[in-house]
């Protein structure tokens, strides 16, 4: 694993810089975040004792509208992490069109370890800390990895009697009676089906009962192997964060999903057990990492055998695998695209919250598909015209908006004239 997942996250940048020069004061204000704080949040634990959870915020760059992104509550989270989350979620709000600049959070901790008081107060801490920096024109977080709906509501209500008036725009993916938005729980996954959909004949694959494998059981993960096996597709393997099964002649995933629900793990009848690191290198049309950050780099890359990848997890692919599949003519739908749905319905929740007025499913599903066919089919005709991957088509994508709101703004050209 690279030591700095930012260092690893600029590399994209640079490549796509060399592929499609921008203005240079574009390049020298997406090199750093515009700010990063941490924050201590003391919790009263339900034996009454004191601990102290470390958690972040960073508003990476605010060029082309409010910051968005997820909040996270994971072991691992870091600075760095976070800062390179904000960092995806730049160009991600830019490839969709949204008018967002990107941002993320991040908490130090295992939320199943904790129970469901101590998880509120944490949250509602949480919120305490950044309120400053939050807000419906500032900054808008959103659900991420172990985060959810009910947190969601905790921390948007805090913040509501922080600012002692109703604030649902402040924060997305809440739940559907709290001014949340249909659609958005499946919204991530959705996002990446349309993708699928809309380039999977462009990247040579075709026929019915194309073999998909998915990395994370989670929100992304569980529902679109759910779509996927709804259209169709054979899923023969899933995992989660403690292993998966794989069966060659597809697995029963409404089965799966309840089975999951009721025990917590994943079993299923007839099928064989395959670790996280195995399910990646399985022969399949479709591999679709679900899950965290580097799972795939430069020591497994080479031994993938899928024809395509569809990333709806952050950076599971880093730039020496990238390398790999370049070579190997492998094509990855990249996560600043694949998973794009998730923030593009946050979007439409946000929207519906300023006007007060709520759509139907229907029309959140037809309006999601627009956007992603959209930003799957200017990502692919850049790919052509610069002879670039699709993750360096897409970072160009998303920097040409970046660089026009930097020249409308004025640069030294501007200035001296
Ligand atoms: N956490 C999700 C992502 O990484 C959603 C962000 C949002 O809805 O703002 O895209």
């Amino acid at each position: 694993m690279s030591a700095s997942i930012f260092d690893e996250a600029q590399k994209r940048l640079d490549k796509a810089l060399k592929a499609y020069p921008m203005d240079a004061e574009t390049a020298l204000l997406l090199k750093t975040p515009k700010s990063l704080i941490e924050v201590s949040i003391p919790v009263r634990m339900d034996d009454g004792s004191l601990r102290v959870f470390q958690g972040f915020r960073c508003r990476y760059n605010d060029l082309l509208g409010p910051t968005k992104g997820g909040i996270r509550y994971h072991p691992q989270v870091s600075a760095d992490e976070v800062k390179s989350l904000a960092f995806w979620m730049t160009f991600k709000c830019s490839v969709a069109g949204l008018p967002y600049g990107g941002g993320k959070g991040g908490i130090i901790v295992d939320p199943h370890k904790l129970s469901q008081a101590e998880l509120e107060r944490l949250s509602r801490g949480y919120m305490a800390a950044i309120a400053d920096f939050v807000g419906p024109d500032l900054d808008v977080p959103a659900p991420d990895v172990y985060t959810n709906g009910t947190i969601m509501n905790w921390m948007c209500d805090e913040y509501s009697k922080i600012r002692r008036s109703y604030q649902p725009a402040v924060i997305t993916g809440k739940p559907v009676a709290l001014g949340g938005s249909l659609g958005r729980e499946s919204a991530t996954a959705q996002g990446g089906f349309y993708v699928l959909e809309a380039l999977k004949g462009k990247l040579g694959l075709s026929g019915k009962g194309l073999k998909v494998a998915v990395q994370g059981f989670g929100n992304a993960g569980s529902i679109f192997a759910s779509l996927a096996h709804q259209a169709g597709y054979k899923v023969v393997a899933v995992s989660d964060s403690k292993g998966g099964v794989y069966s060659e002649a597809g697995l029963d995933i409404p089965e799966l999903v309840a089975t999951k629900l009721k025990t917590g793990t994943l079993t299923a009848r007839g099928a064989e057990k395959v670790s996280n690191e195995a399910l990646l290198e399985l022969n399949v049309e479709v591999l679709v990492p679900a899950a965290l950050e580097n799972q795939i780099t430069g020591k497994n890359a080479a031994n993938v055998k899928a024809k395509c990848l569809l990333e709806l997890a952050n950076g599971p692919t880093d730039s020496a695998a990238d390398a790999i599949f370049d070579e190997k003519k492998i094509p990855v739908v990249p996560d600043i695209l694949a998973n794009a749905g998730g923030v593009t319905v946050s979007y439409f929740e946000w929207v519906q919250n300023r006007a007060g007025y709520y759509w139907s499913e229907e029309e959140v599903n037809q309006k999601l598909k627009v956007i992603m066919d959209r930003s799957a089919q200017q990502v692919f005709e850049l790919k052509q015209e610069h002879n670039v991957s699709l993750r360096t088509a897409a970072y160009v994508l998303a920097l040409k908006r970046l660089n026009e709101a930097v020249l409308a703004k004025g640069t030294q050209k501007t200035y001296q004239k």
